[in-house]
């Protein structure tokens, strides 16, 4: 099954699966709002049709959404922008960019009319010293940040721009640029990387109805899931920045690495201070989890 096919199956047969625990959730995030500083999140996004859908990936990104303080601007990282060299956003309003196909005519037509930040775009590009950063005035918004955003945030009033991943550079590289972001978070802008840890498209299970319904990894998929969070937990950046290393299922969950870079930039914010929870820990369609990081 190629990648067309799986989305247009999981669009026909949105995932329900089971309920989520919200209290645990709001567990999570009962601390908010006396912190200084922004917290920061990895977001496994999965298929498009979240952002239009209602599932238990939905229900934990708008549980996390509802718990933090209102950010001044929001930042994304996503595994759809790729490009040669860094950039930033820089437009007063980006559009919304369908990158995907076979999707029903609903999702083509949803837009995300947040704003745009010309102001945290410069103050992003003077914050990273590594490279010198491209003020961009052609993308927008792609899939991974606004798929996210528009249940998390569907008044679409926060500014929102978005940082490219150099795809000439190796993950060590993408882990202190990140570091640079670090003085964002204190003015407000909440930092999200947008991927997934374990993302295998060409091993996708091709499902029945019943498959995508409830929650499925293979082996090696559950293997890698709990690998990646007991490096996270343990702080143990230097293994995940290594990741080929980690098992000999590495090269499975991460055959292509834009999905699992954006992790990176998330972990590079953690201070010493904060810890990092898990949320929407779960497989999907054998080959692709859902687990997403809140650190604060
Ligand atoms: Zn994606």
């Amino acid at each position: 099954m190629d990648r067309k096919d799986f989305l247009k199956l999981l669009a026909l047969f949105p995932l329900s699966g089971a309920a989520m625990k919200l209290n645990e959730l709001d567990k999570l995030t009962k601390t908010f709002g006396s912190t200084e500083q922004m917290p920061a999140l990895f977001i496994g996004h999965g298929n498009p049709m979240n952002a239009i859908t209602d599932n238990e990936f939905v229900t934990g990104w708008k549980t996390i959404a509802k718990n933090l303080p209102k950010p001044k601007a929001i930042l994304c990282i996503s595994a759809h922008w790729e490009t040669n060299g860094t950039f930033v956003t820089a437009m007063n309003a980006p559009r919304t960019i369908h990158d995907f196909g076979g999707f029903p005519k609903e999702l083509f037509e949803a837009k995300y009319p947040a704003p745009g930040s010309q102001e945290f775009a410069l103050e992003t590009k003077k914050a990273i010293k590594k490279t010198t950063v491209g003020l961009d005035d052609k993308w927008g918004l792609d899939h991974g940040t606004w798929s996210i955003l528009k249940p998390m945030f569907p008044n679409a009033d926060i500014p929102v721009f978005q940082l490219s991943l150099d795809y000439n550079q190796p993950p060590q590289y993408h882990y202190e640029l990140a570091k640079e972001l670090a003085s964002l978070r204190k003015k407000g802008v909440l930092i999200m990387g947008s991927g997934n840890m374990v993302h295998n498209l060409g091993m996708l299970k091709a499902p029945s109805m019943a498959d995508l319904d409830k929650e499925y990894g293979f082996d090696w998929a559950i293997e890698m899931n709990t690998i990646f969070k007991d490096k996270i937990t343990k702080l143990d950046h230097k293994a995940l920045i290594n990741y080929e290393s980690l098992s000999k299922s590495a090269k499975l969950a991460i055959p292509t690495r834009e999905h699992y870079l954006p992790l990176l930039y998330t972990l590079a914010l953690q201070e010493k201070n904060e810890t990092a929870k898990f949320f929407n820990d779960k497989a999907i369609a054998g080959s692709l989890t859902m687990t997403s990081v809140l650190i604060n």
